[in-house]
């Protein structure tokens, strides 16, 4: 047998029985000895990493973003920086709240996560497939998801909980509204948009800066399964999304997404009607038009599912010059949380690990040892900053401009909450068909009736300041008195808490 065909232990050594345990006897005991025996439980043991907390259940592809517009007067990002520039990326799309072996076909957004591989390091973009979130502040964050997890005495799923967070969280209504419309259930990871939702910056050569919003806009156009679909799907194939992605590379068809932004002036910015960096609303298109960038090509499949997509770490934090935050609290907490998580999860080192190290820029930092530390560590190099032995330097020109910022310190909502039921309603009544409005009403209802009364009238209510329409429909399908949700909706969402609190 040549050398290269030979099985061998984690540490090379030849093995030559992988049938049979060292026994005494032909009965056993097993020996302590069998080495072999051994390495194996072992990490049989410890090949389950820390599940991550929310995005677990994914599946990933790798490709490329090629340029198509010329965008060097809004961003001096290198990867932009020419029509016709290839970038090599990692893309990796999953549902939120199931566990790692849930459903695809689940009612959630979809994350949608795109590592680019720039020459100015990796940049990533953490997106989900719809342009909003539940919540505007990143205090709510844990308990929001924990609502959408399990119980925690009955381990299951809870529409109190559920529907008792958002009826008190009345700014999550337009997220509601898009997470109940068949968007809420896409037909495949390749049929969805990809929205940056978060407001972020870009800036030129030349120091001006831009808020933008990114639109990656599905090529196969958009598919969305019906309940009763979605339903079916979970029972059947469970793992369609994640198998139709696979499939459709295996066979050359090449999922493509066509990246479209929107651009604010910081003039435009300045008086415009809502808070620009409040996660909870879209800018209207009729006002920010979309204006191509370029376009995301997905032609390769992981060869190992573990290696490429579990361990595949994105952050929101990773932005390359060209390319910054803005103020939105959201993102500012994103930008810590999922870096943390990632160390959680995979080590302080998980730049290491090949999908996540930066393959155009080679790392050059001061940062040093810990747990799974496995390239050099830096060799014999310096280990501090500053040092006069020629190690690596900071480059000003890849600071981001000065910004100002001004206010109080404080613990502050956002100023414009008399907002938050507008787009929402917009949805509704203007961009929604009749059977989209159907489905939706048929969605919610089915999902809704099994939380307490009370928690039905409230949430109701909060459809109903949305749209009167809406609000009605809802009230209809679930047989609640329509005088009684109107009263709620008058009312302060202290008093709405207030007239529907358990034993009201
Ligand atoms: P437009 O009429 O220009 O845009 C409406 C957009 O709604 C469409 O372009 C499409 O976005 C999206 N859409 C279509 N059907 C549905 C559906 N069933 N569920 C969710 N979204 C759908 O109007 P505006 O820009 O003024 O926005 C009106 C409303 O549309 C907003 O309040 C928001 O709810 C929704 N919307 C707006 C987006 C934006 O960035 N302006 C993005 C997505 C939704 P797409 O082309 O991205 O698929």
């Amino acid at each position: 047998m040549s050398d290269s065909k030979k099985l061998t232990t984690a540490f090379g050594i030849p093995v030559g029985d992988d049938q049979n345990s060292m026994t005494a006897g032909s009965r056993g005991p097993a020996l302590m000895q069998d080495a072999h025996l051994m390495e194996k439980l072992a990490h049989f043991d410890r090949e389950r990493i820390p599940e991550r907390v929310v995005h677990a259940k994914g599946a990933g592809a790798g490709g490329y973003f090629e340029v198509t517009v010329d965008v060097t007067k809004y961003t001096k990002a290198k990867f932009l920086s020419k029509v016709g520039k290839k970038t090599e990326v990692f893309a990796r799309f999953s549902t939120v709240g199931g566990e790692k072996g849930s459903a695809d076909s689940a009612r959630d957004p979809r994350g949608f996560a795109v590592k680019f591989y720039t020459e100015d390091g990796n940049y990533d973009f953490v997106g989900n497939n719809t342009p909003v979130f539940f919540i505007r502040d990143p205090l709510k964050f844990a308990d929001f998801i924990h609502t959408q997890k399990r119980h925690p005495a009955t381990n299951c799923p809870d529409p109190d909980m559920f529907w008792d967070f958002l009826s008190l969280t009345p700014e999550s209504i337009h997220q509601v509204t898009v997470l109940f419309s068949d968007r809420g259930t896409p037909a495949t990871f390749r049929n969805m948009n990809g929205y940056s939702s978060h407001t972020y910056k870009w800036y030129n050569k030349k120091g001006e800066y831009f808020w933008v919003q990114y639109h990656f806009k599905t090529d196969q156009g958009i598919k969305n399964l019906t309940r009763k679909q979605a339903t079916r799907l979970a029972g059947e194939n469970p793992d369609h999304a994640t198998k139709d992605l696979y499939d459709a590379i295996e066979r050359g068809e090449y999922p493509s997404w066509t990246l479209q932004m929107q651009i604010m002036t910081p003039e435009q910015a300045k008086d415009y009607r809502f808070d620009i960096f409040d996660i909870t609303k879209v800018w209207p298109h009729s006002d920010f038009p979309l204006i191509e960038v370029g376009r995301l090509v997905l032609n390769r499949n992981p060869k190992n599912y573990f290696a490429e997509v579990e361990q595949a770490a994105f952050g929101p934090g990773n932005l390359v010059p060209g390319i910054a935050a803005s103020p939105d609290k959201m993102l500012q907490a994103r930008i810590f949380s999922y870096h943390d998580t990632h160390i959680h999860r995979l080590g302080p080192n998980y730049h290491l690990i090949p999908v996540n190290s930066p393959k155009a820029a080679p790392e050059k930092s001061y940062q040093r040892d810990g747990f799974m530390r496995v390239d050099d560590n830096g060799g014999s190099g310096s280990n501090y900053w500053p040092n006069s032995a020629g190690g690596p330097a900071p480059d000003p020109d890849s600071l981001e401009p000065p910004f100002d910022v001004s206010g109080q310190a404080a613990r502050q909502a956002y100023a414009h909450p008399n907002d938050d039921f507008v787009q929402a309603g917009n949805l509704y009544r203007d961009v929604m068909t009749d059977v989209d409005r159907d489905h939706l009403i048929g969605n919610i209802t089915s999902h809704l009736k099994g939380a307490k009364k009370r928690i039905q009238l409230r949430q109701t209510a909060i459809f109903y300041k949305a749209d009167p329409d809406y609000g009605s429909h809802v009230a209809k399908e679930l047989d609640l008195n329509i005088k009684k949700v109107e009263k709620l909706a008058a009312m302060s969402p202290e008093d709405r808490a207030k007239a529907t609190a358990q034993g009201a």
